[in-house]
């Protein structure tokens, strides 16, 4: 992609409105756009961190079993009335009458939906288990949104609903989204901790948020300092063997992890000083058993192996995928701007043309442009003509892991300089290996 043909309004001045670090750097780099009161437009460069994002987010679901569909932002009230949610959920519910004088309401979540999709074709234990997830806007009238996408009305979700015969393989599901969502976080380039939430009238330990350690964070939270080190599984991990997720859940669930609405101070100071770690946090993540609660309200049975009907077990699993790039740049960026990791970056380099115009430079970029698009990396490529320092402060602000600047002494001499977004290194290496360094 070419800057002089990229959509990239950058901001020069400190957005008053906003408090904290991510929300600044987004708007200042041109990634959203506020619209209303928390409803933002993705920009280009947003847009292409969210597909990033998802992409992940997508792999690691595929990969635990779980399918994709897609049900509409637009529900019909009556589901909801069917649940006794409609009355229930009060003012974050955002209520619409269309033409006919029909109850619609734009969807906070889709239990209700994705039971009655589940109801309307699955009737044995034999079609179980089954994930259903999607990834679509949701809205909540949330009374203070702030921060940006960090809690905003309109977000994206990823929601995905479990279905299950009984207790036990509902567990099982529940511990697959777990071992999912612990890969999903880490290639992210995040430490999320799973801490344990309250189940509510369900009861049993079954829910947990998966929180991310961040001083802007809004829960205030406590664990064991073995979290930091704990290790994430890796590709391998076989999705089908109960046994082993079951070990990985346990590893991760034992050291000491709260909110502090679950807290426990007895526990929590049992502990060493040295080994506790109390600190901010934001979710990113949440996994929930509720068991028959919607099917049993909305009649969502299967026969079972002794032939009888059984209301399924069911869970609910959900990510931020808005929230979570706000979260992501609130752990990794600096002075200058965003840091990306890696596998979410809007593109994997920026190359940076010092002199266009400049017979030397422009061959050379011109080259190193085309051979690094033709090898598949996803390259912005700084064609425009502007002053060094803005160029440079628009790299780092942008936060591309790597930068490659073409003078015209050094394009004169056969060379470009190699700059590593989070260390600063930088080296100098001949034209010729440039594709090579940067696919390395
Ligand atoms: P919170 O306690 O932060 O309001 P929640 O418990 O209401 O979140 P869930 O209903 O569990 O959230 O939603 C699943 C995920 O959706 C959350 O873990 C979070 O990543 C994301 N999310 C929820 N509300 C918002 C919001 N207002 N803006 C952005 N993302 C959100
Ligand atoms: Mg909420």
């Amino acid at each position: 992609m070419r800057l002089s043909r990229f959509f990239l309004p950058i901001l020069k001045e400190n957005p008053k409105e906003a408090e904290i670090v991510s929300h600044r750097l987004m708007l200042r780099a041109g990634m959203i756009r506020q619209q209303a009161a928390g409803i933002y437009s993705f920009l280009p460069l947003g847009k292409r961190v969210l597909d990033k994002v998802c992409g992940i987010i997508r792999e690691e679901q595929n990969r635990s079993g779980a399918v994709e569909l897609l049900m509409p932002t637009i529900q019909s009230a009556d589901l909801w009335r069917e649940s006794g949610r409609y009355e229930a959920y009060g003012k974050e519910m955002l209520r619409i009458e269309d033409r006919h004088e029909r109850d619609l309401l734009y969807g906070p979540t889709n239990e209700e939906m994705i039971t009655d999709i589940f109801r309307s074709y699955v009737r044995s234990y034999k079609d179980l288990p089954l994930n259903l997830y999607h990834i679509q806007w949701k809205f909540r009238d949330e009374v203070r949104p702030r921060f940006g996408v960090m809690r905003s009305r309109e977000f994206l979700m990823k929601d995905a609903y479990s279905f299950d015969v009984d207790f036990d393989a509902a567990q099982t599901a529940y511990h697959r989204m777990f071992v999912s969502y612990l890969r999903t976080f880490a290639r992210c380039g995040l430490k999320a901790i799973p801490m344990r939430a309250d189940t509510g009238p369900i009861g049993g330990n079954l829910s947990h948020e998966f929180i991310i350690l961040a001083s802007t964070g809004e829960s205030e939270v406590f664990c064991h300092r073995d979290f930091l080190d704990l290790a994430v599984p890796g590709e391998d991990v076989d999705f089908a063997d109960a046994v082993s997720l079951a070990s990985v859940v346990k590893t991760w669930t034992t050291p000491y992890a709260a909110t502090d609405e679950m807290h426990d101070t007895a526990a929590w100071e049992a502990l060493p000083e040295g080994e506790r770690v109390a600190a901010r946090g934001i979710e990113v993540g949440h996994i929930f058993y509720f068991g028959t609660k919607y099917s049993e309200a909305m009649n969502a049975v299967v026969t079972g192996p002794d032939g009888k009907d059984t209301p399924v077990h069911m869970g609910s699993y959900g990510i931020g995928p808005s929230r979570l790039i706000a979260a992501i740049i609130e752990a990794s960026h600096d002075e200058a701007g965003i840091v990306w990791p890696k596998s979410v970056a809007p593109f994997d380099v920026g190359l940076i043309n010092m002199k266009p115009g400049d017979a030397d430079c422009d061959a050379a970029c011109e080259t190193i442009y085309r051979e690094l698009e033709a090898s598949g990396i996803d390259v912005l490529y700084d064609d425009q003509e502007t002053r060094a320092g803005a160029k440079f402060a628009t790299m780092d602000l942008i936060g591309l892991p790597m930068q490659v600047i073409v003078g015209p002494r050094g394009a004169k001499a056969g060379e470009a300089e190699i700059k590593v977004r989070a260390t600063g290194e930088r080296e100098t290496i001949p034209l010729g290996s440039v594709v090579a360094r940067v696919s390395a």
